[in-house]
């Protein structure tokens, strides 16, 4: 009894971090109808080459759909190019752990390794030939 309200008291302190965190960000607009993403742009040569995905070839990594805030060093972590700072897609790759946000903006993230991807992602559903198919799979 006692263990259940400690829980319930931790999920409400950080439901209100949360809330204090949400009203101090604003995210962009997701477009008329929140359920439907808005018309993303493709994104290709958008980053300097040191930052891109892997090709195709040589992609072997793994993707989960993070549609929750990542806290990280108790921040919650937003994408730096529109501020978007959930429905992350996070992807393990041999080079690091890499960030998409809804938008398509892909980010390395070095606070994040292959350790702690094992640790949050569930068993593996399903694999796919391609990352753009995994992608689309996942509802980016
Ligand atoms: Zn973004």
């Amino acid at each position: 009894m006692f263990g259940r309200n400690r829980e319930r008291r931790e999920r409400l302190e950080a439901q209100q971090r949360w809330e204090a965190w949400t009203a101090g960000h604003v995210e962009p607009p997701l477009g008329p109808d929140h359920q439907e993403p808005a018309a993303v742009p493709v994104v290709d040569d958008f980053l300097p080459p040191d930052l891109r995905m892997p090709t195709r070839e040589e992609l072997a990594g793994m993707l989960m759909a993070h549609d929750f805030p990542l806290v990280l060093d108790g921040e919650v972590r937003a994408c730096s190019e529109c501020g978007a700072y959930r429905k992350w897609i996070v992807v393990s790759t041999p080079d690091g752990v890499w960030l998409r946000c809804p938008a398509g903006h892909e980010q390395v993230e070095p606070r994040l390794d292959a350790t702690w991807y094992n640790r949050m992602s569930g068993p593996t559903t399903g694999q796919h030939a391609t990352y753009e198919e995994c992608l689309r799979f996942l509802g980016h």
